[in-house]
């Protein structure tokens, strides 16, 4: 029966392939559960994959989104520690649970690796199956609009920044970027690891924002264009320890930012996939490039229960009614958002 409502894409496009309408009900199978969504947030990937690139196959209709968050209502066989009703946030890496990545707690590496959203059937829906060991259960009180945004950006950015960039109290961190959601989760991070944070952004309010969140030195790379140099000026003609550059375009500057003996983390590329670099940074300055994507259950817990104890804060810039879908995807398109969009799906 055709009962739920859900965002279809039928075909990659444009926002006119968001179709808002009715679907069959999913149901849970073995080791999963079925989750009523209240909330779920987008991320950059929701565009991407609903425009599609060569080579991704998806089993249509298709229904996008990683994050999300609501309550318990079904139940499938072989799960234990849940009941319905229980308020969770989902963790939207989708291990196998079986093979020996995932076995020896690198679910982010699995060999059959999924992501919610991207290649199976995601959270723009009332209701979404998913592994009872992606639900991680929500503190009574504590908001589902902040359980929601936190999820991806803030697994993302402790996984690269704690567990593969192995960042310690004392050093110096440059974030490329102001106001994305994985890099205001890093702001916020690496200020609680101790380190103290340079921010390069491109307009007056991204930088506020940034400050806001405890950055310690902010630079206008509308009014500084050699930003590299500003950095450099900025830690006595050092570097700094560490770079999170998920531009990608902006690499060129970043090699120059960072100390010798310095490690550039990347988890993304809003500037676009391809660009040249000067190999001679690398080798030159004992550069270690650092890429990572998403991140283990371990980390998810470990983010998610600084993010209830109120240690680290999502920020959200609006919530858009699910049937407004559209809107929302052309605000995050057009780039002026300062932290997370959501979509209300139900309440
Ligand atoms: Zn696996």
């Amino acid at each position: 029966m055709k009962k739920l409502k859900a965002v279809l894409l039928y075909k990659h496009g444009g926002i006119e392939a968001l179709e808002y309408t009715n679907f069959s009900d999913p149901e849970p199978g073995r080791r999963e559960v079925l989750v009523r969504l209240k909330i779920a947030a987008l991320n950059r990937m929701d565009l991407w994959t609903r425009q599609g690139w060569p080579g991704i196959k998806l089993e249509y209709p298709h229904i996008l989104g990683a994050d999300g968050a609501g309550e318990i209502v079904a139940i499938g066989s072989d799960v234990s520690g849940w009941k319905n009703g229980d308020q969770v946030v989902i963790n939207s890496n989708l291990g196998c649970g079986i093979c020996s990545n995932c076995i020896a707690g690198q679910d982010n590496l699995c060999q059959n690796w999924h992501l919610l959203g991207e290649t199976v059937r995601g959270t723009y829906a009332e209701l979404v199956v998913v592994p009872a060991s992606n639900v991680y259960r929500i503190p009574d009180g504590y908001c589902e609009h902040q359980a929601a945004a936190a999820g991806l950006v803030f697994h993302t950015a402790w996984h690269s920044l704690i567990t593969r960039g192995n960042l310690r109290a004392g050093e110096s961190v440059l974030i490329v970027g102001a106001s994305g959601g994985v890099n205001t989760a890093c702001i916020q991070i690496a200020k609680l690891a101790g380190a103290s944070v340079i921010v390069v952004g491109s307009d007056d309010k991204k930088l506020d924002l940034a400050q806001s969140l405890g950055a310690d030195v902010l630079i206008d790379r509308s009014k500084e264009e050699n930003w590299a140099k500003s950095v450099f000026l900025q830690t006595d003609k050092r570097g700094v320890d560490l770079v999170v550059d998920n531009v990608g375009t902006t690499f060129p500057m970043s090699f120059r930012a960072a100390r010798k003996g310095g490690r550039i983390l990347t988890v993304g590329n809003t500037g676009g996939a391809k660009f040249e670099i000067d190999n001679r940074y690398i080798f030159g300055k004992h550069l270690s490039l650092i890429g990572s994507t998403m991140g283990t259950r371990k980390d998810f817990f470990q983010v998610m229960d600084l993010i209830f104890a109120g240690k680290l804060k999502p920020i959200i810039d609006r919530t858009y009614p699910l049937s407004q879908v559209g809107n929302a995807h052309q605000h995050l398109a057009d780039g002026i958002q300062l932290g997370k969009i959501l979509l209300e799906i139900s309440g």
